[in-house]
């Protein structure tokens, strides 16, 4: 196993909240995002380090993981689950977990329905940039798709998630962390009670400082907090 030893997350952690702080200030931004930190690629004791870093909002996208690091971390942290789960694990997920952020089928809805114990706070996963590879709901279905999930009395949407691609255009980053914005404004001003879609879901390792520009209110960061390790 390959490890960067000198790995500081305390370190990490103060610059990341400085540079969100420059950029939610240049975006006029008020209320800076919380810092989930994405620990899938890490043991449990890098995690633990983010845990005594500050941090409570964990993330990961793997049954396996997720268990692990419920397990070893404290009581206090909200845990996210942030990655496409199948729709056979949903029941040994769901009922553990504080936000789903990858709501983006109806079957997947409709099993979260059924197994929960409690209303679940979802997050509709977004294919702003309509690539073929990305998961998530194209833009122009979103309102249609959050329409049908009324009949889901157990969920309950809490705002919209996206993943941008990798690349340099930051001004291409920028407008589609903008679109999802949008759509997130549009769909609260509906007022829909088992959707009040008042988050925002954006920005990891690369983009998270676009993200805080445009008013992320969760950042999901892997690699820049607690590293990879492999
Ligand atoms: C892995 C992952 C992240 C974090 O990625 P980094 O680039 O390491 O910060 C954020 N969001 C999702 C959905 C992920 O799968």
């Amino acid at each position: 196993m390959k490890r960067c030893r000198d790995l500081n997350v305390q370190y990490n952690l103060e610059q990341i909240e400085k540079q969100l702080k420059t950029h939610c200030e240049k975006g006029n931004i008020s209320t800076l995002p919380n810092v989930i930190a994405v620990t899938k690629y890490v043991t449990i004791d890098r995690a633990n380090d983010a845990y005594n870093a500050g941090i409570r909002h964990f993330g990961e996208n793997r049954l396996e993981g997720f268990q692990l690091k419920k397990e070893a971390l404290p009581d206090d942290i909200v845990m996210h689950f942030i990655g496409s789960l199948q729709t056979r694990k949903v029941k040994e997920v769901i009922n553990e977990i504080d936000y789903f952020h990858a709501l983006d089928r109806l079957k997947l809805a409709k099993e979260i329905n059924k197994r929960a114990e409690h209303k679940i706070k979802c997050f509709v996963q977004v294919n702003v940039s309509g690539e073929d590879s990305k998961q998530g709901v194209a833009l122009k279905d979103v309102n249609t798709f959050i329409e049908t999930l009324e009949q889901y009395e157990n969920l309950e949407v809490v705002g919209l998630m996206t993943m941008a691609p990798l690349t340099d255009d930051e001004s291409y980053i920028k407008s589609l962390f903008q679109s999802l914005k949008n759509k997130r404004d549009e769909i609260k001003a509906l007022n829909l009670n088992y959707a009040p879609c008042t988050e925002l879901s954006m920005g990891m390792s690369n983009d998270f400082h676009l993200a805080a520009e445009e008013g992320a209110s969760f950042v999901r960061i892997g690699t820049k907090l607690v590293g990879k390790e492999e």
